[in-house]
């Protein structure tokens, strides 16, 4: 019998911490779990689920713009927004549920409240401590805000999905995911939409001709975004906002949302007073099995701010429980990771950008396919769709896959599996499409565009 009260004890019950506990119980380890606000975490309560009902809400309207196209009389439609909130907290507070019977159902104690490490072994929640063999931080991050005079008038992702209302003019600031996807989400309700982003582009670290394909198609319909913008302060004018621009301009609105960024959850935990190392941005530093450099101290997920997706913070819980629980020494592969830009057209991207594989590979051939997809043909609503290809000119291996159109993390999901395998261009090409689809020109793209 171990001296621990428990085996293993999970600081927070989002995507990774879940998946580590319920795996460890699983496994036949004694597991503990603490969550202090709710279960499911970011991505369950204020990221990806409701993100993405948003994003099928917003989408809506552009069904009802192209309806006539395809013969249908649509009476103008009306939206209403606290409808929309109800029906989305219903279903995550279901889905809060569902995440504390897996785990109460895979055996592990769910403590309610705020946990904190009182040294390497002990952990303290709502005045009880207990102690465990091996201690998880799981606490992922939260939005980080400049501070700017005003920002007590802005909001962030968290206030956003429980808006009261939905204001009618909205700024965005901020060039990333989050920024692209509610400037979307925003405008497909019916806001007026301006996006501010400090840079000269936005999706910093994306293909640049998918980051270029995407504002033309933003602009198209009717975001206002400005590049190179920043802002000043923000004051409250009546009902209004002003904002006032770093070049002294002003803008008037009614709601600013920042997406400027999250910051790893560590502080005030007692990560320091047990000698945690934490790097500059606060982020725990663990090496390539989860560990800290406090040996029965782990973390996984967003709080050590690597890759900051759902499904990666999975598969690092997972890798852990594995190796502490069953004896399993499984590493995370972090090359070709697939991921999706929920914007409005969506970004499917796998592997390196055309910029990247340049540096890495010198010799490359393009492949680009921009068109019409065909929903768009007979309707008054006009999109495009781009498509890219990147192949390391010696191996033939296709080492960069992007695509911005409908359906894009539907598509690029799959093509990831193949791009793992380390399928070349003559895989791809020799592969039979699905007619008609988007997704065929993946593997009908014939002459290079560009080679280098
Ligand atoms: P989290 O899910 O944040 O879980 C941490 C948990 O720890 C929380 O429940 C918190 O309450 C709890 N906690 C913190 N401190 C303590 C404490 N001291 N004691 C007890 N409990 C504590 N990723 C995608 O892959 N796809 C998407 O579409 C996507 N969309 C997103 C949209 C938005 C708006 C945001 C903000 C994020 C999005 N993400 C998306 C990112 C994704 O949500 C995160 O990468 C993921 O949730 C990280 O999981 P985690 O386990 O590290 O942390
Ligand atoms: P990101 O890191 O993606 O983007 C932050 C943006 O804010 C960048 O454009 C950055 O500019 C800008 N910025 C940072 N600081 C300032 C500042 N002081 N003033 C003005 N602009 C600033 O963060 P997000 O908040 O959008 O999202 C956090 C993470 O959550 C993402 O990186 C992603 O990992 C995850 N996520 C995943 C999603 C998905 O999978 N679909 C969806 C949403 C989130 P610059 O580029 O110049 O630094």
């Amino acid at each position: 019998m171990s001296k621990y009260d428990f085996d293993f004890f999970v600081i927070g019950a989002g995507s990774g911490g879940v998946r580590a506990a319920r795996m460890a119980a699983t496994f036949g380890a004694r597991v503990a779990v603490a969550e202090d606000r709710y279960f499911g975490g970011t991505c369950v309560n204020v990221g990806c689920i409701p993100k993405k009902l948003f994003v099928y809400a917003s989408k809506i309207s552009e069904e009802l713009a192209i309806a006539p196209g395809y013969g249908w009389t649509v009476p103008p439609g009306s939206f209403d927004w606290p409808t929309l909130v109800r029906h989305k907290d219903a279903e995550i507070a279901r889905l809060n549920g569902v995440y504390e019977r897996l785990l109460k159902g895979a055996g592990c104690e769910v403590l309610n409240g705020r946990a904190t490490l009182v040294d390497p072994h002990t952990v303290e929640v709502a005045g009880r401590r207990v102690s465990a063999g091996h201690i998880l931080v799981a606490t992922g991050g939260w939005p980080t805000v400049p501070d700017i005079p005003g920002r007590e008038h802005i909001m962030t992702s968290n206030e956003i999905f429980h808006l009261p209302a939905l204001p009618r003019r909205m700024v965005v600031v901020g060039g990333g995911y989050i920024a692209v996807e509610f400037a979307g989400i925003l405008q497909g309700l019916g806001c007026a939409v301006t996006q501010l982003y400090r840079g000269e582009l936005f999706l910093r670290g994306f293909d640049l001709e998918i980051r270029q394909f995407l504002a033309e198609q933003m602009r198209h319909k009717g975001v206002d975004l400005r590049f190179d913008t920043d802002v000043a302060r923000i004051e409250r004018h009546g009902d209004a906002l002003r904002l006032t621009l770093k070049d002294s301009s002003t803008l008037d609105c009614d709601g600013v949302l920042y997406a400027t960024g999250r910051h790893p959850n560590s502080a005030n935990l007692g990560l320091e007073a047990c000698g945690v190392a934490l790097d500059k941005a606060g982020a725990v530093v663990v090496d390539g099995e989860y560990r800290t450099n406090v040996p029965s101290i782990y973390a996984v997920g967003d709080v050590t701010n690597r890759v900051n997706l759902t499904p990666v913070a999975l598969a690092e819980g997972m890798a852990l429980a594995r190796r502490l629980f069953a004896g399993k020494s499984y590493q995370v592969d972090y090359d070709y990771i697939p991921t999706a830009v929920f914007s409005q057209p969506p970004i499917g991207t796998v592997g390196l950008s055309e910029e990247q594989a340049q540096q890495q590979y010198g010799a490359i051939d393009v492949f680009t396919s921009s068109f019409t997809p065909l929903r768009f043909t007979i309707s008054p609503v006009k999109e495009k769709a781009f498509m890219k290809l990147i192949v390391d000119k010696a191996s033939q291996r296709v080492v960069g896959l992007h695509l911005c159109g409908e359906d894009a993390g539907e598509i690029t999901q799959g093509f990831a599996v193949a791009m793992r395998a380390g399928a070349t261009k003559q895989i791809f090409d020799t592969t039979i499409g699905i007619h008609p689809t988007a997704a065929e020109e993946f593997v009908t793209m014939r002459e290079p565009v560009r080679s280098t």
